[in-house]
């Protein structure tokens, strides 16, 4: 049985549902792996984020034209995940229109240049590995950020680049609504959110959703900066909005319980800080310093910082390796073992393969088990089979969405591989 939080999660805060946040205002939710927003002017439309495929946003489309049919003039993206820019050419019908992103549009993407190394495979790998590309509905219960279930076709089809960049906030009129787009840096330095001052919407981009913030994505990212996106999350509560429509999950309504999903997500992350940098300023192991964080209880009794998405763990080991590198201070680490001779010593200590094999077997941490297996395959063992199971048992009490998927993903290959 999956995590039921996790399934609950899922059920609740991608149900798919068009939102009404204001007179002349909606957000889509549940219909792609992000939220698309929805913007009624006098005579016209204005659409933020267009979600991750053609097919998402034919259905996202439709659902609006329900509610207008106004023609949409002008496209805002949030920042440039691929879940945002996806499905612009749906809502654009063909049309050239304004498209409006910040100036530092792109910035958080690995380098796109195929000409130079970079590490595409393994981010191409990850990525198909974080969203359970490939599993069955079953075994895919959810994205974090979005529904387990969701349109494929056309994914990464419809994107229209930006053709309006905007280097600082600033104030525009969408056609008889007055709107703010505001410089706001937190989980990609490119993110612009969008404030309506009068009816007091927000639409903050990923800088929050229902989820623990995504600080480090396992599909791998370049550094977050941590402290940029505890600054935004007080500069968006000081707007005090009424309305808060994330990027992702259900959208979030009243100021009072907007000014506290936001203060207190800010805390989570300034916690994380703190505990990494005053485990690292101790001279402690990076392995200690993950292995021992944990949220106050005033944090951690906050359904929105449950850890649907980001991780506090993996944000600890992020803030470490993005502020000083991966030396962690301890000189062993400046010398190298591989893999098959740092093995090769844990055989001779256990009493050889054989006794490795079977502690391997025995034990019922499976986290060790996954530590014990990685040094039998390092040997040259195939424990494909052994390591599979261990990775599905972890995936099934995992509350991580993007953690659950990998574990599933992995040991899907490896089951395959072990047949063979
Ligand atoms: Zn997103």
């Amino acid at each position: 049985m999956p995590n039921a939080r996790l399934v609950e999660h899922n059920a609740t805060q991608f149900k798919k549902s068009v939102v009404e946040l204001a007179p002349g205002m909606w957000t889509a939710v549940g219909y792609a792996a992000s939220t698309q927003h929805m913007i009624e002017g006098k005579s016209s439309l204005a659409i933020v984020d267009t979600s991750e495929s053609t097919g998402a946003a034919k259905d996202v489309l439709s659902e609006f034209r329900k509610i207008s049919d106004k023609p949409i003039e002008r496209i805002i993206y949030t920042h440039s995940h691929r879940d945002h820019i996806s499905g612009a050419e749906v809502f654009a019908e063909g049309r050239d229109i304004p498209i409006l992103a910040s100036s530092t549009f792109s910035s958080d993407l690995v380098d796109q240049d195929n000409n130079r190394p970079a590490p595409h495979d393994a981010l191409n790998r990850r990525t198909v590995a974080q969203f359970g590309i490939g599993l069955t509905s079953q075994q895919r219960i959810s994205l974090g950020c979005g529904p387990g279930e969701r349109p494929m076709s056309g994914l990464g089809a419809g994107h229209i680049p930006p053709n309006q960049f905007i280097a600082n906030d600033t104030e525009i009129d969408l056609d008889g609504v007055t709107a703010r787009l505001i410089m706001a840096p937190g989980e990609t330095a490119d993110h612009m959110v969008v404030w309506f001052p009068k009816a007091k919407v927000l639409i903050p981009g990923d800088n929050w959703y229902h989820a623990f913030p995504n600080l480090y994505a396992i599909r791998g990212t370049p550094y977050r900066d941590f402290a940029a996106w505890a600054d935004t999350l007080t500069l968006l509560a000081d707007l005090k909005p009424e309305v808060l429509a994330p990027g992702h999950t259900q959208p979030v309504f009243g100021a009072k319980k907007i000014n506290e999903v936001l203060t207190t997500t800010r805390d989570a992350i300034l916690y994380v800080m703190h505990h990494t940098a005053d485990g690292m300023n101790a001279g402690l192991s990076m392995d200690d310093i993950a292995a021992s964080i944990q949220l106050p209880d005033h944090l951690a009794d906050k359904p929105w910082l449950a850890e649907y998405y980001g991780k506090a763990s993996w944000s600890a080991r992020a803030f470490a390796t993005g502020t000083l590198g991966w030396y962690d201070g301890n000189p062993t680490h400046l010398g190298t073992l591989s893999d098959k001779q740092r093995a090769s010593h844990m055989a001779q200590l256990s009493g050889g393969i054989e006794a490795l094999k079977q502690a391997a077997f025995e034990t019922e941490d499976l986290q060790w088990r996954l530590e014990l297996c990685d040094h039998l395959i390092a040997l040259g063992e195939d424990v494909s089979l052994l390591k599979a199971e261990a990775m599905e048992s972890l995936a099934e009490v995992e509350i991580n969405a993007t953690a659950r998927n990998t574990y599933l993903w992995e040991a899907e290959r490896l089951r395959k591989k072990g047949e063979t």
